[in-house]
């Protein structure tokens, strides 16, 4: 059992790691004047900045919520770290040796300190294995095929870090034994499952993406299907939940997009690992993709802590939905959720339903970036959406379209933005404005939208 790390170590870190550093992985921060910076608050739901971090006394400090505290504090409340846990990492991080000390036994349940570590060490192997795999390897040559034929050269899916997992199902697990992993860090880390004869590789001849956190570690992995025996019939597999992999806070192709979509104060939401790749290779470097699940509350909230302006989130967040079914359910979802995010978000939609990357192949890199340019705000795209069940020659039918779009205005909380919708309605539909505004006071919301 570990003991606990020594008070002039702990004091170490507290005196080496600089706060600024350790928070602007999380948030952008400003200059406040007066050496402090401050951000949008990870710990409350903000738009407006209260968060602010003092460098030369190494502590944060938010208005709005009241958190506060020094770099250890940060990272335990932003990662759900135990103490200990956060000195360990912020001593790995700058490199910093600590003691323990013996004598004084902890409490609490038996843990590995030194478990975070260990697995994205074991993670950053196995993306550098994978990749030797898909450039060398015989058991490659798929995923060659399919880089070319995607459009992507040698060198984008060395940027991207691509791989291929073997086909034969333990190559992985000895490669890693043999650097001194054990069971448990390869079945806890979802990197081997454990069979009845022994461990066995949790990815099996498929195309490998790694899943970068915004600091360019590797915690998870995309896997696609590539052979018609794969006894795993889904075509896209994940990383389940790991202790250092969250779906629900992970945004692929982050760790390259941050810095631009911080700078142009936009994002663009696509999403596919190759669309990913496709958008960048054609100059679109601010894209991202959910990694296996829909985006989210929580992604929301990555990206506007990142996009923060000035005073205000300002920027713009455009989804590249497709037009089928279950991007509009998207669109619609994303509709009745954060205003503050709704009223920023863009719907960019390729007219024949192509993905970036298929766009990309048919008309090239131009193509890509004239379908990000091209985009709508989301209250039109959904407006649009209604407006085609109805025939809008017909008198009955207007008056139909009109009492259903002005259900969609009731979701609307900001009412500056109300009157502007109100009067799109009505050109759209083709009738009086005073008609709109009157069915929208006699409408009444079957149930009061969520609040998230
Ligand atoms: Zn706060």
């Amino acid at each position: 059992m570990a003991g606990l790390i020594k008070d002039e170590d702990i004091q170490l870190v507290r005196e080496r790691v600089r706060i600024d550093e350790v928070v602007e992985q999380y948030v952008t921060l400003r200059n406040a004047g007066g050496g402090s910076r401050k951000g949008l608050c990870p710990f409350h739901d903000e738009k407006t900045p209260s968060f602010n971090v003092s460098p030369s006394r190494g502590t944060y400090h938010c208005f709005g919520c009241g958190e506060g505290g020094d770099a250890i504090k940060f990272l335990q409340q932003i990662e759900g770290l135990t103490f200990v846990e956060s000195v360990e990492r912020l001593a790995a991080k700058y490199g910093l040796q600590l003691r323990y000390d013996e004598s004084v036994q902890q409490r609490g349940p038996r843990r590995d300190p030194q478990q975070r570590q260990r697995l994205l060490e074991a993670h950053r192997l196995a993306a550098e294995f994978y990749s030797t795999v898909l450039q060398s390897s015989p058991d490659g040559q798929a995923g060659r095929q399919f880089v070319t034929d995607r459009g992507f050269d040698q060198s984008a899916a060395g940027t991207f870090g691509m791989g291929f997992a073997p086909r034969g199902g333990e190559e992985l697990v000895s490669h890693l034994k043999g650097k001194g992993f054990t069971d448990d860090e390869l079945t806890i880390g979802g990197l081997a499952s454990r069979g009845q004869r022994g461990l066995y590789d949790r990815f099996r001849g498929r195309l490998m993406w790694p899943i970068r956190e915004m600091t360019g570690e590797v915690v998870g992995f995309g896997a696609r299907r590539m052979f018609d025996d794969d006894r795993i019939e889904a075509k896209y597999l994940n990383t389940s939940e790991t202790p250092i992999y969250k779906k629900s806070q992970v945004l692929y192709g982050l760790d390259m997009a941050r810095r631009q979509i911080s700078s142009s104060s936009q994002a663009v939401v696509v999403e596919g690992y190759t669309d990913v790749m496709a958008c960048h290779q054609a100059g679109v470097r601010t894209a991202v993709a959910t990694c296996g699940t829909a985006f989210g509350e929580e992604h929301a909230r990555i990206l506007r802590r990142i996009l923060l302006d000035h005073d205000a989130f300002r920027g713009e967040v455009i989804f590249t939905f497709d037009g089928d079914e279950a991007g509009q359910r998207a669109a619609m979802k994303a509709f009745e959720g954060d205003q503050q995010f709704t009223a920023q978000t863009y719907v960019a939609v390729e007219p024949r339903g192509m993905d970036p990357c298929d766009l990309r192949l048919a008309d090239g890199d131009a193509a890509v970036r004239e379908l990000v340019a091209s985009r709508i705000p989301l209250y039109r795209f959904v407006l649009e959406n209604t407006l085609t069940k109805y025939d809008l020659d017909r008198g009955d039918q207007r008056i139909d379209a009109v009492r259903e779009s002005v259900g969609l205005a009731s979701a609307i909380r900001d009412k500056s933005k109300t009157e502007e919708f109100l009067r799109e309605i009505a050109t759209r539909v083709g009738v009086d404005v005073d008609q709109v505004r009157e069915e929208h006071r006699r409408h009444k919301p079957a149930t009061k939208p969520q609040r998230i």
